[in-house]
């Protein structure tokens, strides 16, 4: 579908569903500036920046996404859902955008189609396109028969998002930071018997809190990109919410007028905040990730300190491998890999599905060097639904191990994966050779 239809549809949908609104943030200031620069000073270097956002709260009471026993329908909205991007363009042809949203998870489907359609609309490789939800449990079950309207939309609506972040590029500095929060907690308790779906404080977790830093020509922030490795599942009532993570969001936007938050789930599978099951730990947990964030970034810092400033070539390398199952009659799952290095600075790797935590943990001990990138891992990346356990949980057996007949050797078929793709993305060719 061309670009211009695909805008026609989001405006019929937009008619069906009055909240259907693209916004694109603000970037007045920097766009003028960028029109201020000779083509030849912007391609020779320097990195820029574009934010975009799209508010996805469904209109009508559709199916609720993540808890099976809930089957009735969605019946008010706490909090407004949003779908956001960013745009990063090194200056000498690399570019990435990461889409984030409040959303269960990014069916193969939904990330294909909008993948072909981004690419066919703007050029840009599918390997350099991340889409990330943020495993809310309080958003639609997109893939519900009685959504289909509401899944037309939302495509539309990301590719239109992923166009308007591009055409808001302008001079941008973008520095990494990292912190801490600890609401993290391991939800797999051992008994005699078996692995119980319960918090465990002595199971491993990821508090990690990476955090991107997007500041205008001017030193302005503009934009934060964020990561936490935890469950959305503060809340299960029936009220559209984007949980701990929609609140981060929110106090970092609130809080720095001019800023758009973007959430990246990490590797979660295994992980759930607590305490839960109560409005106010869900707004707790917000306030305590946007805090880790603010002093990742020291956000009232400018020039930053206790940041690396990212500089050089943006490089992504995207790979379907297939992952067995020990049910040798069922076809393998093709799962996607993807790597996405920014310069010296950042290797952010992005896995398929609910990763359980000791992914996250694995590859940064085999990928972190004293004077090598900061190593980001996402979860919830352009594939879902359904656990990606490793291969400790599998023999371990217990709720995340038991969604699909895993074979146990899938945990070295994605860490040798990610080897491959940080390889390649080590080269100029990168890009170009996984497109
Ligand atoms: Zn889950």
């Amino acid at each position: 579908m061309s670009d211009r239809a695909g805008t026609r549809d989001l405006r019929a949908c937009a008619s069906r569903l009055a909240s259907c609104v693209v916004v694109a943030v603000a970037c007045t200031a920097m766009r003028v500036e960028s029109r201020g620069l000779a083509a030849d000073e912007v391609a020779g270097g320097g990195w820029r920046a574009g934010v975009a956002v799209v508010r996805i709260t469904p209109e009508r009471p559709l199916p609720m996404a993540g808890y099976a026993g809930r089957k009735e329908p969605a019946e008010g909205t706490e909090q407004d859902l949003f779908a956001k991007a960013i745009a990063l363009d090194d200056g000498a042809g690399g570019r990435t955008v990461w889409i984030t949203l409040d959303l269960i998870g990014v069916t193969a489907e939904l990330r294909e189609a909008v993948a072909r359609r981004v690419e066919e609309a703007v050029g840009l490789a599918p390997a350099a396109l991340l889409i990330n939800a943020s495993h809310t449990h309080c958003g639609p079950e997109y893939v519900h028969a009685d959504a289909a309207d509401y899944r037309r939309f939302l495509e539309d609506a990301l590719v239109e998002l992923a166009d308007r972040a591009i055409a808001e590029l302008a001079p941008a500095t973008v520095a990494f930071g990292s912190a801490r929060a600890a609401f993290a907690m391991n939800r797999r308790t051992p008994t005699r018997e078996r692995f119980l779906n319960h918090p465990n404080p002595s199971g491993p977790v990821d508090h990690a809190v990476p955090v991107l830093g997007v500041r205008d020509a001017q030193g302005g922030l503009r934009g934060l990109v964020f990561g936490y490795a935890c469950h959305n599942t503060t809340m299960g009532f029936r009220r559209w919410l984007g949980d701990y993570a929609g609140y981060a969001q929110r106090y970092l936007e609130e809080d720095h007028p001019g800023v758009t938050a973007l959430f990246m789930m990490g590797c979660g599978g295994d992980q759930n905040p607590y305490p839960r099951s109560e409005l106010k730990y869900a707004e707790r947990h917000g306030r305590t990730l946007a805090t880790a964030v603010e002093a990742a970034i020291e956000v009232n810092q400018n020039p930053p300190r206790h940041q690396r400033v990212v500089s050089g070539a943006i490089r992504t390398a995207l790979e379907t491998i297939e992952l067995p199952f020990t049910d040798t009659l069922r076809p393998p799952h093709r799962y996607p890999v993807q790597v996405i290095r920014l310069g010296d600075a950042v290797l952010l790797v992005a896995l398929g599905m609910e990763a359980t935590v000791d992914y996250a943990l694995r590859i940064k001990t085999e990928f972190v060097t004293p004077d090598g990138p900061a190593v980001w891992v996402a979860g919830y990346s352009n594939d879902y639904p359904g656990y990606v356990p490793s291969r400790r949980v599998l023999l371990e057996g217990g709720y995340e191990a038991e969604s699909r007949p895993w074979d146990p050797g899938v945990e070295e078929r994605i860490i040798a994966a990610v080897h491959r793709l940080a390889d390649r993305t080590r080269s100029p060719t990168g890009t170009a050779a996984s497109r």
